[in-house]
């Protein structure tokens, strides 16, 4: 246990002995209204994985009036329905007891995308695309399974070593039948669709399914490329009435560099009838996610060819590098031009072009002193006794 973290109350029986056997807990690495997350030490493997360690002795029911207990058991039977997806956390190991239950991770060293973008203040199209398709496929994934999150945002996608998606806390999620309707109120206010509000507000709403994730990935990708949320207002209230009116627009002066096809896909998911909203399925293909692909594919063999080219004179350039004269500065050239060899060669042949066998070496005579611009008295006597032979 970390020393900084000791006020953090930490559970200590059955379940605990058991994880505290097995795994070394370290730092926190996040919390939640009722669980703490923790980095932790497998002892056997020394492998590092990532605790949810979920308090159960203050238990009051849930928004659907289910025990937190009840509500932990269902979210571990959910993650082991969505286990096997590369883009979905994968649960390694877990403990249950009446009072604690520990739920073992593979730990996602980047953390949350949400912190990730909060260094970076807004990602480029190609990092919103490269983490929305990851996003996208994930979410197809679970809803395939007949699954629908309910809590997506940027705090619940984990980035791992390769900065890849892991989509996680799966403690809002529901198994739904395809027509079954959810009616209660879960989730983050800025993510909610509208139908979940209105399925609150009003007593004949038609309640709400798999759609409210879609909405909710139209708010992260528009975060991720501006770095605001589509929908803020300081007074609750008038965000929420937005959302229900879906209220937003591309005016910041930030969309100004951003190209259409982010903007038709996110106009695509924040569609206010549910019954209007682009599929998962049809998010994926949607142009947005095609221009990579495209560019990839396409051969062309001329630019191939000039590619090859390119490598190939840049190889030989870096082999004749060390052959390559050290590049000169006019600087240099004019206060000792002699100290250069390129250039003293070419002073050489000059003076003995003029001066033929005059001036030899070997003889004490100082041949640079030759091209110097300072007349030099001495000078003036080697010549004089040159001249008297
Ligand atoms: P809650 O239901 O309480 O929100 P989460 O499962 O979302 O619990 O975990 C809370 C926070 O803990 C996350 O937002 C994240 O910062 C951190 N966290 C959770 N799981 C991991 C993990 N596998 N690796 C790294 N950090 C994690
Ligand atoms: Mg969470």
């Amino acid at each position: 246990m970390a020393k900084d973290d000791a006020d953090d109350h930490l559970p200590d029986k059955d379940a605990a002995k058991e994880f505290y056997a097995k795994y070394e807990p370290k730092e926190i690495l996040g919390r939640g209204i009722s669980s703490t997350v923790r980095r932790c030490i497998e002892k056997e493997t020394g492998n590092a994985y990532a605790a949810k360690i979920i308090d159960l002795s203050n238990d009051p029911n849930d928004a659907e009036g289910k025990s937190m207990l009840a509500a932990t058991l269902e979210e571990i039977n959910i993650l082991r329905m969505v286990a096997g997806h590369p883009y979905i956390i994968e649960l390694h190991d877990v403990f249950e007891s009446s009072t604690f239950i520990f739920l073992v991770f593979e730990l996602c060293k980047n953390g949350e995308l949400f912190d990730y973008l909060t260094t970076v203040v807004t990602l480029s199209e190609k990092k919103t695309r490269y983490i929305m398709r990851q996003v996208f496929e994930a979410l197809l994934h679970v809803h395939n399974m007949g699954i629908v999150h309910r809590d997506l945002k940027p705090e619940n996608i984990l980035l791992d070593d390769n900065l890849n998606v892991k989509l996680t806390d799966f403690g809002f999620a529901r198994v739904v039948k395809p027509v079954e309707k959810l009616f209660d109120l879960c989730g983050t206010p800025g993510y909610l669709a509208p139908e979940v509000l209105q399925s609150n507000m009003f007593e004949d709403a038609e309640g709400y399914g798999k759609e409210v994730d879609v909405w909710a990935c139209g708010v992260v990708m528009y975060t991720l490329l501006v770095g605001c949320p589509p929908f803020w207002h300081r007074k609750q209230m008038v965000m929420l009435r937005n959302i229900m009116e879906g209220k937003y627009s591309f005016t910041s002066p930030e969309w100004d560099d951003i190209t259409e096809a982010p903007k038709d896909l996110i106009r695509k998911l924040l569609v206010v009838d549910p019954r209007q909203r682009i599929s998962v399925a049809d998010a994926l293909t949607h142009p947005f996610f095609q221009i990579m692909q495209y560019k990839a594919r396409e051969f062309n063999a001329r630019r191939l060819f000039k590619f090859g080219i390119l490598c190939v004179r840049a190889m030989v350039r870096i082999q004749r590098l060390r052959f390559t004269p050290e590049p000169l500065s006019v600087a240099v050239a004019q206060v000792d031009p002699y100290r250069v060899k390129a250039l003293r060669k070419v002073i050489d042949a000059c003076a003995f072009r003029v001066y033929g066998h005059w001036v030899k070496k070997g003889e004490g005579q100082n041949r640079a002193a030759l091209f110097e611009n300072s007349p030099k008295t001495e000078l003036k006597q080697i010549y004089v006794s040159n001249l008297s032979r």
